[in-house]
């Protein structure tokens, strides 16, 4: 059985009054057997969530409210200028950590062997990745979504053998989608998580049955309900609404 997910992508967004203001709503409302709530702050942020739920671990009661980073790098330590590792994300109290968001793949040149490197370096130090993948605009009006999609997981699965994806989260977000204020809809996201599982049960239907598949791309409250309902979609990767705590905690109840 798949727990569902709720992670809030900050981006370069909030502070730690946020993160404050997030843990005062969780305490008097989230309940315990709802989704796996995961923060990810911008790292400067991560230690202020970490007190945060060192301090309300009595409040929370049990809910699962964890933490993950945004990016880390894929060395272990050493001369890289302004990079954090994954022993130092892990030595702050993530958990979680993204790899290969669409921001970071165009605007940072992250290539696909980069990420497959930073999937590995993750789970090397004990996090577990939640790897983005998706397809561009153009891309999908060429038909091309599924050829996209495989090429994103297969260059990780050669790097670090099928077997990783036992330790791993999948967010399928679509770059048109993706602060867009249009989401896919509920059947376009349905079609992709499939097609991700199916592929990742070709090698391992364990491993196919059990990975966490999330979408990511203008959720909202609004629009849900529907997409979280799909039977391969299994919460979400949340960017513009995981800055508002009443949507994100309206968001973390619906799945
Ligand atoms: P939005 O929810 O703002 O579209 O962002 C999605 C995203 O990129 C999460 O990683």
């Amino acid at each position: 059985l798949r727990r569902p997910m709720v992670a809030g992508n900050w981006k370069m967004n909030g502070n730690s009054a946020l993160a404050q203001e997030l843990f005062k709503k969780f305490a008097s409302k989230l309940q315990n057997d709802s989704a796996e709530v995961v923060l990810c702050p911008p790292s400067i942020y991560l230690e202020s969530v970490r007190q945060l739920l060192e301090s309300n671990k009595q409040t929370l009661d049990g809910a699962l409210v964890r933490m993950g980073a945004q990016n880390l790098s894929q060395h272990d330590f050493g001369a890289y200028t302004g990079e954090i590792s994954g022993q130092m994300l892990k030595d702050s109290g993530c958990r979680y950590v993204i790899i290969g968001h669409s921001e970071r793949r165009r605007m940072y040149g992250e290539t696909s062997n980069i990420v497959a490197e930073k999937f590995a370096a993750a789970q090397k130090h004990g996090l577990t990745p939640i790897l983005c993948v998706g397809e561009s605009g153009p891309a999908r009006e060429a038909r091309r979504t599924f050829e996209v999609i495989a090429e994103e997981l297969d260059i990780v699965i050669e790097k670090n053998g099928t077997m990783a994806f036992d330790n791993a989260i999948i967010a399928y977000e679509p770059l048109w989608a993706v602060g867009t204020g249009k989401s896919a809809t509920p059947e376009q996201a349905q079609e992709v998580h499939a097609f991700i599982r199916n592929r990742l049960s070709e090698v391992s239907p364990f491993i196919g049955e059990n990975i966490r598949i999330l979408y990511g791309g203008s959720v909202t409250p609004s629009n849900a309900a529907d997409i979280f309902a799909q039977p391969d979609v299994d919460g979400g990767l949340i960017g513009g609404a995981s800055l508002n705590s009443s949507e994100f905690l309206s968001l973390c109840s619906i799945a």
